[in-house]
């Protein structure tokens, strides 16, 4: 059994949303493209699930975010899919691919041809047992990572109104996570290894305030500690984690967000016989419009390491939507406008909300981070300084203009003469520019 399209996307996430609204815009006839998707339901806004989603009251629910209104575009049901003639095919992994035959084994049994494969696989959670800990099947161990993941943590969180939650982990699902616990009066715990929160992109100072802010909320903090295994009632059901040093927390649901990796097995060449393509900090290296080694085949989204102008094309895996978004819409027009499509410049860009909190930060955080603003009321940022230019720039509580201006410094590397002056004049700085 087999099919034949002239152009497939492998994945069916945020990034695959996205091409699949630029190939609509440049004409792709009905018939030419299908997305295959391990998930059972077309593309969806996966930042909804650890905000809307966990919410105890009126939660985002599908269709309501399905890509791509994140980026206040078309909302791509199925429907519109089916209207485009574009074919989704669901609920179906593909297993094998070989990319000399141009061909995609799935585990219905089925081969799908291509002439261009844009590779959006994206990620999965790392695991307890990656860090040799037992347990992650206990039925109160949440990860979260797509649409059957939330699922089962709202019926988690809904029997754990008024008792305990740990979350291991102090990245971006330790954090939202915790946020939705508490929205869903939940106690929590948090446990990370690091000294503070979110170690990869805050400084201290950045963090002593989030965990102020959760503490205030009644959240407890273990830092510089990690689970080592859990107590389990005769059912299977965990009911304490227990920590290197011995520590001994209860926990009626346990919530883990400790890293993911990007899916390249399908193209790491680590099967005998199997696909191989050239991989670089853990994903699939592409050029500056998203090709692979192999001219025929893309890669965009979570599971695309790709040059960044900005950082003088040093090669980076990006795990934020925006970047998502924007590296799929490029594979397209490479494919689609080869003749008009050049490298792709593009500016990084990560955020985050959780209570009534929002930040955004653009660039890099490498030089010396200048800190600003009224860190106690929320209204703060920071200024990363390299070699006499601004390299990345962060802001709490930003009004529109602000979170446009200092994307702007840090696009054009604007130069800093007086960091004294950059730390008084704060948001100030970037406006002036
Ligand atoms: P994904 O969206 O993960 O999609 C990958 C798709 O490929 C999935 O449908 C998967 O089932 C499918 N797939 C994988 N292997 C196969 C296979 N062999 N066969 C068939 N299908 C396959 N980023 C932000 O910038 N801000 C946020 O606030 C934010 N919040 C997030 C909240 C959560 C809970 C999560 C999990 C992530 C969040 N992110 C956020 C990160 C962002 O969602 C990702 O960067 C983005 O989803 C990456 O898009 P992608 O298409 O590359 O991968
Ligand atoms: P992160 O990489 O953000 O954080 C993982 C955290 O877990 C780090 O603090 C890490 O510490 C810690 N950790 C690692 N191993 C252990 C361990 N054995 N025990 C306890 N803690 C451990 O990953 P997440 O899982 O939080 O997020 C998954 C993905 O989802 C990421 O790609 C992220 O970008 C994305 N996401 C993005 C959001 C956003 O942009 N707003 C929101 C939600 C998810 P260390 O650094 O020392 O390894």
């Amino acid at each position: 059994m087999g099919r034949a399209f002239v152009y497939v996307i492998l994945g069916g996430g945020v990034a695959a949303g996205y091409a699949a609204l630029e190939f609509s815009r440049r004409q792709v006839a009905p018939g030419e493209l299908c997305i295959i998707s391990e998930e059972s339901v077309a593309p969806y806004e996966r930042p909804a699930l650890s905000k809307g989603y966990l919410l105890p009251e009126n939660p985002a629910r599908l269709p309501q975010f399905h890509t791509c209104v994140g980026a206040n575009e078309e909302r791509l049901t199925t429907k519109w899919y089916r209207e485009k003639g574009i074919e989704l095919i669901l609920g179906t992994r593909v297993k094998s691919a070989d990319l000399k035959k141009k061909e995609l084994l799935t585990s219905s049994g089925e081969t799908i041809t291509y002439n261009y494969l844009i590779i959006a696989t994206g990620a999965r959670a790392l695991k307890l047992e990656e860090f040799g800990v037992r347990g992650s099947e206990a039925e109160n161990v949440c990860y979260l990572r797509d649409i059957a993941d939330a699922d089962r943590m709202v019926n988690i969180m809904q029997s754990c109104a008024g008792k305990n939650a740990v979350v291991i982990g102090g990245g971006y699902i330790g954090m939202e996570c915790t946020a939705a616990l508490v929205t869903n009066k939940i106690k929590v715990t948090m446990v990370f290894p690091e000294k503070h929160c979110m170690a990869r992109l805050f400084t201290a100072k950045m963090a002593e305030f989030y965990e102020n802010y959760y503490k205030a909320r009644g959240v407890k903090f273990v830092k510089g500690n990690v689970l080592t295994s859990f107590e389990n009632d005769p059912f299977g059901k965990v009911t304490a984690v227990i920590l290197r040093d011995g520590t001994r927390i209860p926990a009626d649901m346990v919530v883990v967000g400790i890293g993911i990796r990007a899916n390249t097995t399908l193209f790491d060449g680590l099967e005998k016989g199997g696909a191989k393509l050239a991989l670089e900090k853990g994903g699939i290296k592409v050029n500056g419009r998203m090709q692979t080694s192999d001219g025929s085949v893309y890669a965009v989204g979570d599971v695309a390491a790709f040059p960044v102008k900005l950082f003088g094309n040093d090669i980076r895996r990006l795990e934020h939507v925006d970047s998502a978004r924007k590296t799929a819409r490029h594979a397209v027009s490479a494919i689609m406008a080869p003749d008009e499509t050049g490298d792709l410049d593009y500016l990084p860009f990560f955020y985050s909300r959780v209570f009534a909190l929002s930040w955004q930060f653009y660039g890099d955080n490498v030089g010396e981070a200048v800190h600003f603003g009224d860190f106690p009321n929320g209204r703060f940022g920071v200024y990363w300084v390299n070699e006499g230019c601004i390299i990345g720039a962060f802001l709490e509580g930003g009004a529109k203009e602000e979170y446009e201006a200092i994307s702007k410094v840090v696009k054009t590397r604007a130069k800093v003469s007086n960091v004294g002056e950059l730390e008084k004049l704060g948001s100030g700085f970037a406006l002036r520019e």
